[in-house]
């Protein structure tokens, strides 16, 4: 697990020493994972905030803990509600400005990129006058550009994105795009971990096992 602290917040990117999905093929176990989770970060009540997740561009407002409907993003204000996303290849990315005191979580598959949900969270950002330049983001482990092949459609996609060919296949780099696209934005503090989630088996990989267990990626500011 990776826990990341910047003062009161705190950025956790789990692996697949707890499988923390409630569609779990183990619930009893991901309840218990859970439970080992609120430990770790001394979050006992930790409450969280999540979504249903389809593969959109819709990021929604938190105001308090619980099922937020469908959508692949979230953000608030609030103190002391984890904000999570469930992925198993896909980029959990995790955006904090602090002296606003506003984090943000999406889920970001190819697909969400595409309908530009990093563009939407620009539209959140100009809503609430929050400057990209001051925000930091935090890109979790997702499949990388060795295991990622993709169909030659996706260059229509992405035509700004440079794509790779190895052995006559077709690579595609989830974390470049999305660097790419925050970038864009003027998001200029980037950390991203550079671990694969289908070369490791320190981690759940829907491409590689067709699971239905999860890691998270959660933000939360501790009030
Ligand atoms: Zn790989």
């Amino acid at each position: 697990m990776l826990k990341l602290r910047l003062d009161e917040f705190y950025v956790v990117f789990t692996d697949a020493s707890s499988d923390l999905s409630w569609k779990s093929t183990n619930t009893e176990k991901a309840f218990e994972s859970w439970k080992k989770l609120r430990k770790s970060l001394e979050l006992e009540k930790l409450k969280v905030a999540y979504l249903a997740q389809i593969h959109s561009n819709i990021i929604r407002k938190v105001e308090r803990a619980g099922f937020q409907g469908p959508g692949d993003g979230l953000y608030t204000f609030k103190p002391n509600i984890g904000l999570v996303v469930f992925t198993a290849d896909c980029i959990p990315l995790a955006l904090v400005h602090k002296k606003r005191g506003f984090i943000s979580i999406l889920h970001c598959g190819w697909r969400p990129l595409a309908k530009g949900i990093i563009e939407r969270l620009n539209d959140i950002l100009k809503e609430h006058s929050i400057s990209p330049e001051e925000c930091q983001a935090f890109l979790g482990p997702c499949i990388g550009e060795c295991c990622y092949t993709v169909g030659e459609d996706l260059k229509l996609v992405f035509p700004e994105y440079a794509f790779i060919t190895d052995s006559g296949k077709l690579k595609m780099s989830l974390q470049r795009i999305t660097i790419q696209e925050l970038t864009k934005i003027g998001v200029r503090k980037i950390e991203a971990f550079d671990m694969c989630t289908y070369c490791s088996d320190n981690f759940f990989s829907y491409r590689r096992d067709r699971t239905k267990k999860r890691q998270i990626g959660l933000i939360i500011k501790k009030g």
